[in-house]
């Protein structure tokens, strides 16, 4: 039996894009309007957290974080549940890039507004950099191995309140020292009267007078952290005179498709990026802080134009960190059981944005991701490792474990040949671990349907009930970490969706 719901505002998925525009929306509840979110994943409750690695990622990531693309040479990390990937991630908080944005040349954005909306949001979820005393030695050594190069690291603000140091950001903080639109959005939305339901999925969207019906699934299987949703299960119609949609790079793009926009807007699902990334570890001859105190505190961003990559340091877990260095055997062994010798670096390239990868769907409707490193891309990475590489030995490595490299581990003295030992020829997609957790694009903002589903506000072209907001309107890679940027444009949104309802919100709501 399918019950039919009605709301002024429908708002699908709840992470940094749908959190965001709920709370920008919530000043509609007390003019009489209805805002409701509906969110696929469940309330996962961060106090009863393990800490323990497969069983945290089974909590939170979609695929268990490694979705794999359709050529299983990348595996994507994102999560589903209340919060949507703040839950999960780092939390390092930069403003949306110059260069990039007025870049994108999409008409009526403009940086000066979104880095003035960026900072907002920056100061809403506490972004400060962490006291010098408690970077640890695995932040401390690449600064120290960028200096010795005369490169300069910067310190990344990082949104955290009461950090208790413990690194497990990226399997949601069992402190709830992060901030993310859990613990900050949401909860306001929510005390301005938005309504929430979790563990609903938002199937197909169709318009249905001067608004849309969407058919919502509430499937009432039991969530491993034992969280149920509030609906009963079933299939749900939904009215609604606005939907956003917030379901993130993969998902937002594979629910339009699913409902048909596919043939009208050609753009759809294309010109996605991801930022593919993989992780370096450099051997320490004595043990280092390595997996406590917060894991990323610097970033090497100088030759992000010219050369495509930037580097951040990094610390994963012991699972992650044996599926992650290339090899097996003896070699791969002296790493893993110096785990507490490990300095770790985070390689990540800047795809370039191009029609051919995209997201499709399978003949369920179910998101594939038709996403293929290229040649560039590889050389970038390729740059990126030989760079990392000389940072580890810079500061004070006894050996760097380099997937392009053959064998992978390049002793000290082999320091001075890193041009010859890291090469494209060593790098073959499929072995080497890849991996990305900045999914971009899909719903691409721009001046018209040939070209980009929305316009500069989100507005979905020819639909001017339905609205995107959420990391899928990027129409290339950010090139920084991108979730204060997402939150930027999310707001913005929820301003266009605010003019439909005929409704004026309070300045910097
Ligand atoms: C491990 C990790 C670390 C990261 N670290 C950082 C960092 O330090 N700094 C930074 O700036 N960025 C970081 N990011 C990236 C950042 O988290 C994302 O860019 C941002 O969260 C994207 O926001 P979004 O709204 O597009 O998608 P998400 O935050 O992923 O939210 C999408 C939501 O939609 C829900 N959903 C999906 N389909 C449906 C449906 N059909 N119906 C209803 N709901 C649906 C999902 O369950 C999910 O909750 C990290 C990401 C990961 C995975
Ligand atoms: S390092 Fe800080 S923010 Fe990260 S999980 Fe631990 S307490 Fe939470």
């Amino acid at each position: 039996m399918s019950r039919t719901i009605h709301t002024d505002v429908l708002v699908l998925g709840s992470g940094a894009g749908g959190g965001t525009v709920a709370q920008t929306l919530a000043p509609l509840v007390a003019s009489g309007k209805r805002v409701l979110l509906v969110e696929k994943g469940g309330r996962v409750d961060h106090g009863r957290l393990s800490g323990r690695e497969v069983e945290c990622a089974a909590l939170f990531y979609a695929g268990g974080g490694a979705r794999p693309s359709a050529d299983h040479t990348v595996s994507m990390a994102y999560a589903e549940g209340l919060g949507g990937s703040t839950q999960v991630y780092t939390g390092t908080s930069l403003p949306p890039p110059e260069r990039i944005i007025s870049g994108w040349r999409v008409p009526g954005l403009a940086h000066a507004d979104l880095a003035a909306r960026a900072r907002r949001f920056a100061a809403q979820n506490g972004a400060d950099f962490i006291p010098r005393d408690r970077i640890n030695d695995n932040n401390r050594l690449f600064k120290e191995g960028c200096e010795a190069l005369g490169w300069k690291a910067e310190q990344f603000p990082i949104n955290v309140r009461g950090c208790k140091g413990s690194s497990l950001c990226n399997l949601g903080c069992p402190n709830n020292a992060k901030q993310g639109t859990r613990q900050v959005q949401i909860p306001e939305a929510q005390r301005q009267g938005v309504e929430v339901v979790t563990r609903a999925e938002a199937w197909t969207i169709k318009a249905d007078g001067g608004g849309a019906e969407v058919e919502v699934r509430v499937d009432g299987a039991p969530h491993a952290d034992g969280s149920e949703g509030e609906w009963l299960p079933g299939r749900y119609t939904v009215k609604a005179h606005s939907v956003v949609v917030a379901c993130g790079a993969v998902n937002s793009p594979a629910l339009l498709l699913r409902s048909g926009l596919g043939a009208e807007l050609p753009a759809l699902g294309r010109w996605w990026t991801c930022h593919p990334a993989h992780i370096l570890a450099g051997l320490h001859p004595h043990p280092i802080t390595n997996f406590v105190g917060h894991p990323k505190s610097y970033v090497w961003q100088e030759r992000v134009e010219a050369e495509r990559y930037f580097l951040e340091a990094c610390m994963y877990f012991p699972f992650t960190t044996a599926k992650n260095l290339t090899g097996f055997g003896e070699a791969h062994e002296r790493l893993m059981r110096a785990y507490d010798r490990l300095q770790m670096i985070l390689v990540l390239a800047c795809d370039e944005a191009l029609p051919e990868q995209r997201i499709d769907i399978d003949r369920q409707g179910r998101p594939v991701i038709r996403y293929a490193l290229t040649a560039k891309t590889l050389e970038a990475m390729v740059r990126a490792t030989r760079a990392a590489a000389r940072i580890f030995f810079a500061a004070g490595a006894e050996a760097v474990h380099a997937p392009s490299a053959r064998p992978t581990l390049i002793e000290r003295s082999e320091g001075a040949d890193l041009e010859a030992r890291i090469a494209l020829r060593h790098f073959r997609p499929g072995s080497v671990s890849v991996s990305a957790a900045h999914l971009m694009g899909g719903c691409r903002m721009g001046v018209d349907s040939a070209a980009s589903v929305t316009d500069g506000r989100g507005r979905v072209h020819r639909h001017p009930w339905l609205f995107v907001a959420d990391a899928s309107l990027f129409p290339s890679a950010l090139e920084i970490n991108p979730y204060l940027t997402v939150m930027a444009l999310a707001d913005r949104v929820g301003e266009a969706v605010a003019e439909r309802e005929g409704a004026s919100l309070p300045v910097g709501a």
